[in-house]
C-alpha cells in the first residue's frame, strides 16, 4: 500500500487515532485528524503526536476533507454509516478500518476472531496456547492493543492474535486471515444495525478474502454461523458440543477431540478451570486454531487447564450462606446470558439495563426451567417483565443495591444468585467494569457466612 504523498484522513483520534497518524505520517503521508471532540478533550492524544505534521479539524467535521481524501482511515468506535463518511463514499473516496491498514503491512499468520459472544475470552487465550508453544506472539485488536500499534513498532512476531468486532469488518477490502473464528451469532447491537442480516453480513466478512489454504473455523451448533460453511472459500474446521465430528473439533462426555488429516488429540476436560458450556466453546475454538497453525497438543492443554477465565465474565464473587454469588456484567446481550443461565441451576437472576431493542424471548425456556427468582433493574426492567416476568417469580428494584438485597432475601441455600444484565450499562454506570464493580462491592458488604 502507498503512502507517500497521499491526502490521508483519519476519523477519531483517541486511542486508535493515535497510532494510525503517527504510522502515516512517519511513511510520508499527509495527515489530517478529524473528530468532533475538541482541542481540550483530545489534549494528551494530540501531545502523543507532537513533532509530526499533522493537520487537525476538531470539535467539528469539514466535508472538505472527506471528499478530498485519497484515503479515509476510520478508528473503531466511529460508525461507518456517520454522515459525512456516507458521502464520501458515494463521491467514490476509499474508505477503510484501521484493522485493514494495518493488516496490509502485517506478514505474520494471523488468526481473527469474531462472533456476538467470547471473543475476549478466546482470543486471550490463543494468545496464552501460542507464548506457550513458544511462538512470539501479538495480542490485540479489539481488546487491549490495536493492530497498527505492531505495524508502527517495527516489530517482528511469529504469531498475531485479533479480537475483531463486525463495526471493523465494515471497512476491509483485503483483509485475510489464515485462520478466522466465528464462535456464534445472536441478537446484539440492533440499535446500531438496520437489522439482524446486516449484523450478520458484517460478521460474514471476516471470511470474504480467504483462500482454500485458509482455515475458517465454525461453530456447527449455531444455524446462523454454520451457513456460511458451504459460502466461504477456505477449508472449514467445524466444531460441535452435539456430534462428533471426522474431521474438527467436538466435546463429549468431558472429553474434547481434535482430528484433522489423520492426526487426533484428546483433551480431558475434568480440570479445567474455566466453567460453563459457553466456555467450552471458547476452548474448542482456542484449540483448533492453534493446533491448526502449529501447536502441540500436550502443552495446549496445560495452558488450556491452568486458564482462569477473565474477569466479570461469570466470575465468582463470594459464597454466602451457600449460596454463590456470581458477577457477569460483561453478559449485555441475551446469547451471553442463555449460556450463563445453561450452566447453572436455582438461580435468582439480576438483569437489566439499557435495553439494545432486541427481544428476550430466546431466555423464556431456561427462565422457566432454572430461574426460581427474577429481579429487574434499570431501564429495560419494564420490557424485560413484560416479556419474561411471568415465567418465574419477579421482583422490580430501583437501583442496583436493592437488587443485590432482595436477591439476598430471596435465594435459598444450594442456589446461586447470577448478575447477568443481557443490557449494556449506560443507563446507570460509565461501563460494564463500573457496573460490575458496584455489583461485588454490594456484595462483598453483605452480612453472613463465607462458605467454601
Ligand atoms: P466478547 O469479547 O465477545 O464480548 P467475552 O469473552 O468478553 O466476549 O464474554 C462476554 C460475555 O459473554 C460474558 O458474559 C461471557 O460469560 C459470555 N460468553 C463468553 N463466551 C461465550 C460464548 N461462547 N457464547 C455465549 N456467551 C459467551
Amino acid at each position: 500500500m502507498e503512502l507517500e504523498g497521499k491526502n490521508i484522513l483519519v476519523v477519531g483520534l483517541a486511542r486508535t487515532g493515535v497510532p494510525v497518524a503517527r504510522f502515516l505520517a512517519e511513511r510520508g503521508a499527509m495527515v489530517t485528524v478529524t473528530d468532533m471532540k475538541d482541542e481540550e478533550a483530545l489534549v494528551d492524544s494530540i501531545r502523543k503526536l507532537e513533532g509530526l505534521t499533522v493537520n487537525y479539524v476538531l470539535g467539528r467535521h469539514d466535508p472538505h476533507n472527506f471528499l478530498m481524501a485519497d484515503l479515509i482511515v476510520v478508528s473503531p468506535g466511529v460508525p461507518m454509516d456517520m454522515k459525512h463518511l456516507a458521502m464520501a463514499r458515494a463521491q467514490g473516496r476509499r474508505i477503510i478500518s484501521e484493522i485493514e491498514l494495518a493488516a496490509n503491512f502485517i506478514e505474520a499468520p494471523l488468526v481473527a476472531i469474531t462472533g456476538t459472544n467470547g471473543k475476549t475470552t478466546t482470543t486471550t487465550l490463543i494468545g496464552e496456547i501460542f507464548k506457550g508453544a513458544g511462538y512470539y506472539t501479538f495480542v490485540g485488536g479489539n481488546i487491549g492493543d490495536p493492530l497498527i500499534d505492531l505495524v508502527e513498532s517495527g516489530e517482528r512476531v511469529e504469531r498475531v492474535v485479533a479480537e475483531i468486532s463486525s463495526f471493523q469488518l465494515e471497512g476491509i477490502e483485503r483483509f485475510r486471515p489464515k485462520v478466522a473464528v466465528l464462535l456464534n451469532i445472536t441478537e446484539d447491537h440492533l440499535d446500531r444495525y438496520a437489522g439482524m442480516q446486516e449484523y450478520i453480513d458484517a460478521k460474514g466478512r471476516i471470511f470474504e478474502n480467504q483462500q482454500p489454504s485458509d482455515f475458517a473455523v465454525l461453530n456447527a451448533d449455531d444455524p446462523l454461523v454454520w451457513a456460511f460453511a458451504d459460502r466461504v472459500a477456505a477449508a472449514v474446521f467445524p466444531m460441535s458440543q452435539k456430534k462428533e465430528l471426522a474431521e474438527g473439533i467436538f466435546h463429549r462426555d468431558g472429553l474434547i477431540t481434535f482430528r484433522h488429516n489423520g492426526r487426533e488429540e484428546c483433551f480431558p476436560t475434568a480440570n479445567f478451570r474455566l466453567k460453563g458450556v459457553h466456555n467450552i466453546e471458547n476452548i474448542m475454538a482456542a484449540l483448533a486454531a492453534t493446533l491448526l497453525m502449529g501447536c502441540d497438543a500436550e502443552r495446549a492443554l496445560a495452558v488450556v487447564a491452568g486458564f482462569a477465565g477473565l474477569p466479570h465474565r461469570m466470575e465468582l464473587v463470594r459464597t454466602l450462606n451457600n449460596v454463590g454469588w456470581y458477577e457477569d456484567s460483561k453478559a449485555t446481550n441475551v446469547g451471553s446470558v442463555e449460556k450463563a443461565l445453561a450452566s447453572f441451576i436455582n438461580i435468582t437472576l439480576i438483569a437489566g439495563g439499557k435495553d439494545k431493542g432486541g427481544s428476550y424471548g430466546p431466555l423464556a425456556p431456561l427462565v422457566r426451567e432454572r430461574v426460581s427468582h427474577m429481579v429487574l433493574i434499570g431501564e429495560a426492567k419494564e420490557r424485560i417483565n413484560e416479556e419474561l416476568g411471568a415465567l418465574t417469580d419477579t421482583h422490580l428494584a430501583g437501583s442496583l443495591e436493592e437488587a443485590v438485597l432482595l436477591a439476598h432475601d430471596l435465594t435459598e441455600p444450594g442456589g446461586v444468585v447470577l448478575f447477568s444484565p443481557a443490557c449494556s450499562s449506560f443507563d446507570m454506570f460509565r461501563d460494564y467494569e463500573e457496573r460490575a464493580e458496584r455489583y461485588k462491592s454490594l456484595v462483598r458488604a453483605l452480612p453472613g457466612e463465607e462458605s467454601r
